[in-house]
């Protein structure tokens, strides 16, 4: 117990001294809002593997199965999910002036909700959908999900507007992305298995401009130890009050 804590210790001492600090985010971060992540453990996906419904692949060839089985849920757990501490910390370092973007992997809206205000989703917004045929987009609150697959008034059927596996990470996002890792000082990664391409690589390129890189997590990644130079073992939403804590110790 001393020793992380000594650890949050140093790792606020840096956070504190950076300038232009940028956060990478998964769906970790969101767990202790209730959404649970598609990798490792969590209740309502483990009935399937919804990696294999994820993939725009799937929702082609089946979009009723895939909205029934995957994204209903999601609409309903994003619907009912709130900004939890590590949100709100990261909005805090912004005020800060230590945060400048969040880079997310998450389609939940949480960084926004919080205060950030410049948040790049790197894999779209599930708070919107459009029409496959004719590109009518709806707020996904507004559509009728009472029939499956929903369908706009064309007759086309909608899909949120996120980034299927599969799919193209929009280039306008990538860029943006690659252009803030490659500028930041620190960067904080929280709640990613880093395994998912090409977001994995923004610590990277963090990592080879020489910003200082400490993830939290519960559990080590491909990054640990080789990329990241600390890790802050544990659940976000707790980690993140201590580091502010410390952070707002060494500030005063
Ligand atoms: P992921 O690859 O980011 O893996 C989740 C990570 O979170 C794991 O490393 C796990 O150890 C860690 N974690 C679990 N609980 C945590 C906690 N309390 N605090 C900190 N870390 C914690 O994400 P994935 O689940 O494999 O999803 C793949 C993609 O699917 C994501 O990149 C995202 O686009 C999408 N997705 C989004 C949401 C969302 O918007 N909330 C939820 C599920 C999946
Ligand atoms: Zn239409």
């Amino acid at each position: 117990m001393a020793d992380s804590h000594t650890l949050i210790k140093k790792v606020a001492q840096k956070l504190s001294s950076a300038r232009n600090a940028v956060a990478l985010t998964g769906a970790g971060i969101s767990v202790e809002s209730g959404i649970p992540p598609f990798r490792g453990k969590g209740g309502v996906w483990e009935r399937f593997d919804p990696m294999e419904y994820a993939s725009i692949d799937a929702f082609k060839k089946n979009p009723a199965k895939v909205w029934q089985v995957l994204l209903k849920d999601l609409n309903q757990l994003i619907g009912n999910a709130k900004p939890n501490d590590a949100h709100k910390g990261l909005a805090i370092l912004e005020k800060m002036g230590i945060l400048k973007t969040v880079i997310t992997q998450n389609v939940d809206g949480l960084h926004q909700k919080a205060g950030n205000t410049d948040v790049i989703e790197f894999h779209g917004n599930f708070a919107i959908n459009y029409c496959m045929d004719c590109g009518r987009r709806m707020d996904t609150v507004s559509i009728d999900l009472s029939q499956m697959p929903p369908r706009c008034d064309c007759g086309g059927i909608f899909r949120p507007d996120c980034v299927f596996f599969g799919e193209m990470i929009p280039p306008d996002s990538l860029l943006r992305s690659q252009q803030a890792a490659s500028q930041c000082d620190f960067m904080l990664v929280i709640g990613t298995s880093a395994v998912v391409q090409p977001a994995a690589h923004m610590p990277v390129l963090a990592h080879n401009s020489g910003a200082v890189i400490v993830e939290i997590n519960p559990e080590s990644t491909p990054l640990t130890g080789y990329i990241s130079h600390h890790i802050l073992l544990g659940q976000a939403g707790t980690l993140m009050n201590q580091l502010i804590d410390e952070v707002n110790q060494i500030m005063r």
